[in-house]
């Protein structure tokens, strides 16, 4: 992959970072697909979006989540491995559950509130909305859930990719190797190079990214008219609202108080993260790079990263409760029922529990949304109005998703003195292209070593 370049001041020539790259790739999706959109061809809607972008895109996010349970397995044995206490574990463990938790209840909580003063969907008219196809789903019982993490077949969990169940055996697994101790050596350090490999290819992915990223967003702004949002405008803006006023202020006001570090730095390093999210709407598919974002980009040891970035992948998602809260809100309006303060709670807690048990993948948000709506007693076929703008919003809350769950890795890395402040404070540290160099010299050893003349 070749970078493009700039001239500098100087004269000489600068390369235009990937991030800068991955960026400007979205800003021209956005642009095409906005014009694609309302050209409204059927020959490119069919041949160039729902053929060449779409085909790009699934090869795009289908590389990335091929690397997800390699990745997590590797980089979570080194962790446990190199904590080397049970005890620092599960201090690691009970904290970060404890901060995914919370920021999840004040995010709902915030949402409920800004939606009661907004008021969105006041008046509004149900008439010629088609509700039909809605169903709901029954929430799994917190104790479900629970039992759930333990797998009857590791195999199976790995095949299938049950993140929660691939922590708890990985854990597992690396805890048996701590107690054979030095026996362990050779499989420690075959893991810690399987660790760099996986690196390596996240790097590789990480470079097609541009145009992988051009490839979804022009797609789903083709396919996302301005006409959807035009019903549903008071709904989408409130949520809009409350999803940056959570990943501006809620978010790194917890991240000042509980770490003390920089936001803005913050916000500088979990950029790649955040754009890959938006474009693939899948915590989990952006594993890989927001593990990549929190440990060379910011620092965080991986010992704590390894555990914490999957796990919050999984359990933790402030954007997709602060979705819930606001359709409640809307719905109720739309509904003219009111909810009072026993049904927010109860809206919460669901909320906080709901997202425990589901992964980060698109679209679980509505999902979850059901067993929201069924337990305070509002109609699901609500659903029907917010189903058409429900991409471009899954979008947005997974960017505040994974952002969450950095905020909460690198507290709990900085609270465990995991956290190498020269990494985070230093601005190019982790950049893709560093890591892309071949050593032409290695590579002739290497290449001596495999094939002896
Ligand atoms: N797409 C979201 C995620 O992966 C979940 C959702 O809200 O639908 O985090």
């Amino acid at each position: 992959m070749t970078s493009t370049s700039s001239p500098t001041p100087d004269g000489g020539r600068q390369k235009m970072t990937l991030t800068t790259q991955i960026m400007l790739a979205m800003g021209l999706g956005i642009i095409v697909g906005v014009i694609f959109n309302m050209i409204g061809s059927e020959f490119i809607n069919t041949h160039i979006v729902g053929g060449l972008f779409a085909m790009i895109g699934k090869m795009f996010v289908n590389a990335l989540k091929m690397l997800v349970v390699p990745l997590v397995f590797f980089s979570l044995i080194c962790g446990v491995t190199g904590i080397g206490d049970i005890r620092v574990l599960g201090r690691v463990g009970g904290k970060s559950f404890g901060l995914y938790m919370l920021t999840t209840a004040v995010a709902i909580a915030v949402a409920i509130v800004i939606a009661s003063l907004i008021g969105p969907g006041k008046g509004f008219d149900m008439a010629g909305i088609d509700t039909s196809g809605i169903s709901g789903k029954q929430a799994p019982s917190v104790w479900d859930v629970f039992a759930g993490i333990v797998p009857t077949n590791p195999v199976a969990a790995f095949a299938n990719g049950e993140m929660l169940q691939i922590i708890f055996y990985t854990i597992i697994l690396g805890i048996a190797v701590l107690m054979l101790g030095h026996e362990s050596k050779g499989f420690v350090k075959a893991a810690e190079y399987m660790n760099e490999v996986m690196m390596k290819i996240v790097a590789i992915v990480m470079a097609f990214a541009p145009i992988g990223v051009f490839a979804l967003i022009a797609k789903t702004f083709t396919e996302q008219g301005i006409d959807l949002f035009l019903p549903v405008l008071a709904y989408v803006l409130t949520l809009v609202f409350a999803l940056l006023l959570h990943l501006f202020g809620t978010l790194m006001l917890f991240l000042k108080m509980f770490s003390g570090l920089n936001p803005i730095t913050f916000m500088k390093k979990i950029r790649p993260a955040q754009v890959f999210a938006f474009s693939t709407a899948s915590s989990n598919a952006t594993i890989p790079v927001t593990l990549r974002c929190v440990t060379e980009r910011m620092g965080a040891k991986n010992s704590v990263a390894s555990f914490c970035v999957p796990f919050g992948a999984t359990i933790n998602m402030d954007g997709t409760a602060i979705m819930q809260g606001v359709a409640t809100v809307f719905l109720a309006n739309v509904y003219g029922i009111d909810l009072g303060l026993g049904g927010y709670l109860t809206v919460i807690a669901m909320a906080v529990l709901a997202s425990i048990g589901t992964a980060g993948v698109p679209g679980v948000g509505l999902v979850m949304l059901t067993m929201v709506l069924s337990q305070v007693g509002l109609p699901i076929e609500g659903i029907a109005l917010i189903l058409g703008v429900d991409r471009l919003m899954d979008m947005i809350r997974t960017a505040v998703n994974i952002t969450g769950d950095a905020v909460v890795t690198t507290i709990v890395a900085k609270t465990e003195g995991k956290l190498d402040l020269d990494v985070f404070n230093d601005p190019m540290a982790g950049s893709v292209q560093d890591s892309l160099d071949i050593n032409e010299a290695a590579e002739a050893e290497l290449a001596g070593y495999a094939n002896p003349r």
